[in-house]
């Protein structure tokens, strides 16, 4: 195929699918693939190499290399140049491999004979699947036209691997999607689940890479394409009044579906002999392999329009719509690159736990998780490719790890774990009953954090004594557009009815940094999280702010009010809210409306500057709660949204405990109620530490209730203050090590 004609590639596309429908086993089919190859492009080798894990390369059939080399030559990513073409997903081809940068020599290949390279990645839909290689003697790079051809197979090489063409006995490959993975993630949601995959996007199998009519499958494309182009016009044309950054992504799909130059490409993959549904596949891996490599974030997310486009053509050519048809299995556990927080909801507790490729600790989806108590690890690589719908899988939301399709020795040890679980639950529920007193006599008060009216059952069954943080803006986030007053007074009063009389702290709405409302108008900030958020736009835009004030002075009908303003930063901000409070009371009594029996009001401290202020915001708020994640990030400049440092400094340094030890002795001298609702306050060994430093009320997740509370009943708050004090005197700089030890012989 040295002149690369579009019928020389249908013609070898048309013997590959004869080698495909062979009865021939695996490795005879990929042997025969091989020889194929190498006749039809005149090289002198050709190779397929396949992923034998997700590290290791494996030399699997070959034309030109030495034979015995099959199945023993192995590379690991990135290694050689082989390994460099998966790891980056990218084209090598060279006239002179021996010199070229990354080169690996491999005696029992024989390959020094061999001067030219081209190596083309095997991927389907970011899945790396394996290489293919052709070498010759001569000294020559490959031309473009060879290059596009070689692409063209490599693609068929993939569907071929996906669809299990090259499984067999013997050296063979084993079967894709059946081996026993361990994938890493990241903490979302704590807990252990075991269950059936759930896949939120089930994938699209495409079984016919090949055609031999190229007219009929130009038109196949054109329809799909115009039934994409009429489909999202008509999604255009039903937004034009929404929200705005929906809009620019439809704007983008718009784009891309009447990009010339994407169809004219997947014009030639199907002059070449590919289907319709593989050349749009073709076009989707190879802007999957763009997407990892670029880090401008407008790119990347453009290149994800255009990967969720790609899905929506693939939908349409193979008839395969978002629904499966599969049935949702008895223990759900969901899969997905990422989910929105209203469809979250809409599956609701059915769901035993929620895996995650991309999503972050703070995205909606894992606050909405996070309030259904449901397990989740996020960042988890790889997953929605090596998943599918029914598969067994473990998650282990404690430390971030996913087992899917595991094995016995570790079904085993899981289930070990999740039956340990199991009994502390119910040691937890034989204390709910009891008052939190530790064994020096200190009173503590243990209180929950919520935000969905889904949490409200667990003011029961966890034994809080109250809502220490109702995360108001939860109810924002959920919707696609802005709740009305009467719905947020129905809301709240339900909060309040569902709480019988404990009590509810509200926070006023806490958006901006991470947390954007879908429906309002972007901010392109620099640096979100020190930018325009909680209280601050609650100042300067008071319209949202006194609607809320309105709906929860409405909701309380009487009974007790608790309001709380996030993220002050200087007292004057506290005051001016404080004064908004007064305003609408007073308003709301001029209607006519019954006022709260009482009203209480207060500030989450979350900014170390807080901690400073006169003596007189002390005295003056109703009440303060430190926001330990927030306060946390800012006092060690660490985001906490950034996985690489959110878990750096330690809450337990003595620098941050200095700091609680402060806020507490300034509370104590005005006498201010004060309580602690970040998540530190959830576990046990640092709520522990907050109670020895002074905090007598901590707000957390329900399901921490149990375990922070088993651990304060058997402790004495004064010998550990006592450890605190000696580990800082010795200059340690963080006192865990010392806590720990004691801990230990107290066991
Ligand atoms: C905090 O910052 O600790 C807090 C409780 O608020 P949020 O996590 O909602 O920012
Ligand atoms: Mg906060």
């Amino acid at each position: 195929m040295a002149d690369g004609t579009e019928s020389e590639s249908r013609k070898l596309l048309g013997r590959l699918r004869e080698a495909m429908a062979s009865d021939d086993a695996g490795q005879a089919r990929l042997d025969k693939i091989t020889h194929l190859i190498a006749d039809s492009m005149g090289t002198e080798v050709c190779s397929i190499y396949l992923f034998r894990d997700s590290e290791t390369l494996e030399l699997c059939a070959t034309e030109g290399l030495q034979p015995e080399s099959v199945h023993q030559t192995r590379l690991r990513m990135g290694e050689g140049l082989v390994g460099r073409v998966a790891k980056y997903s990218k084209v090598i081809n060279t006239p002179d491999a021996p010199s070229a940068k990354g080169f690996r020599y491999m005696p029992e290949t024989g390959e020094e004979r061999f001067s030219s390279f081209l190596g083309i990645p095997v991927q389907r839909l970011g899945e790396k699947l394996g290489v293919l290689v052709v070498q010759s003697r001569d000294a020559r790079e490959f031309s473009a036209d060879e290059v596009y051809a070689l692409e063209v197979v490599a693609m068929v090489v993939a569907e071929m691997t996906e669809l299990g063409a090259f499984v067999g006995e013997g050296a063979a490959l084993s079967p894709l999607h059946q081996q026993s993975v361990l994938l890493r993630g990241g903490t979302g949601q704590e807990g252990a689940a075991e269950g059936h995959v759930w896949l939120h996007e089930p994938r699209v199998v495409v079984t016919n890479p090949i055609a031999d009519d190229p007219h009929r499958e130009l038109e196949r494309l054109n329809e799909a394409v115009e039934e994409l182009r009429v489909g999202v016009d008509k999604m255009l044309e039903m937004s034009q009044n929404g929200d705005k950054e929906q809009l620019q992504v439809l704007e983008a799909y718009r784009m891309f579906a009447n990009s010339k130059g994407w169809m004219r490409r997947m014009e030639e993959d199907i002059a070449r002999g590919l289907s319709a549904e593989a050349a749009v596949e073709k076009e989707q891996s190879q802007a999957r392999a763009r997407m990892e490599q670029v880090n401008d974030a407008y790119l990347r997310e453009r290149l994800a329009d255009l990967d969720d486009l790609s899905n929506r053509l693939l939908r349409i050519l193979t008839g395969q719509g978002s629904n499966s048809g599969a049935e949702l299995p008895a223990d759900p556990i969901l899969v997905a690159r990422n989910i929105g927080p209203g469809e979250l909801l809409e599956y609701g507790r059915s769901l035993k736990g929620i895996v995650l490729e991309e999503g972050s600790v703070g995205s909606h989806a894992a606050i909405v998780a996070r309030a259904l108590a449901i397990p989740l690890v996020v960042h988890t690589a790889r997953i929605t490719t090596e998943a599918l719908n029914g598969d067994h899988i473990m998650v282990d939301g404690d430390q971030g790890i996913v087992h899917l399709r595991p094995d016995d020795t570790v079904v085993t040890a899981f289930r070990d774990k999740i039956a340990m679980q199991a009994d502390a639950q119910e040691r937890y529920a034989s204390i709910r009953d009891r008052k939190t007193v530790t064994l020096d006599g200190k009173e503590l008060s243990l209180v929950m954090n919520a935000g969905l009216m889904a949490d409200l059952p667990s003011l029961d069954s966890s034994g809080a004594e109250g809502v220490g943080l109702f995360r108001t803006e939860l109810q924002f986030l959920v919707r696609n557009q802005m709740p009305k007053r009467s719905e947020l007074v129905s809301l709240y009063g339900r909060v309040l009815d569902a709480a019988h009389g404990k009590r509810v702290v509200f926070r006023t709405l806490d958006i901006g940094s991470d947390k954007v409302l879908p429906y309002m108008k972007p901010t392109d900030e620099p640096n979100p999280a020190l930018g325009w958020r909680a209280i601050r736009v609650g100042l300067d835009k008071p319209g949202v702010m006194r609607m809320q004030l309105q709906a929860l002075i409405r909701a309380a009908n009487g009974r007790p009010l608790t309001i709380m303003f996030p993220f002050v930063a200087q007292a004057e901000e506290y005051h001016m809210a404080r004064a908004e409070v007064d305003k609408t009371i007073e308003r709301e009594r001029k209607l006519g409306h019954v006022l709260p029996e009482t009203l209480e009001v207060g500030a989450m401290l979350e900014t170390p500057s807080l901690a400073f202020a006169p003596q007189k915001f002390f005295d003056d708020v109703g009440f303060l709660s430190v926001g330990g994640n927030d306060l946390k990030q800012f006092f060690f400049a660490a985001d906490r949204e950034n996985e690489r440092v959110r878990r750096r400094y330690d809450t337990l340094n003595v620098s941050f405990l200095s700091l609680i030890e402060r806020i507490v002795e300034r509370c104590a001298i005005s006498g201010t109620p004060l309580s602690f609702c970040g998540e530190d306050a959830g576990r046990p060994i640092e709520a522990l530490c907050l109670a020895a430093m002074g905090i007598r009320t901590l707000s957390m997740r329900p399901a921490s209730i149990g375990p922070v509370k088993s651990l304060l009943l058997r402790s004495n708050l004064d010998e550990l203050r006592k450890i605190i004090s000696d580990a800082r005197h010795r200059g340690e700089q963080s006192v865990r090590p010392a806590v720990m030890a004691w801990l230990k012989q107290q066991s």
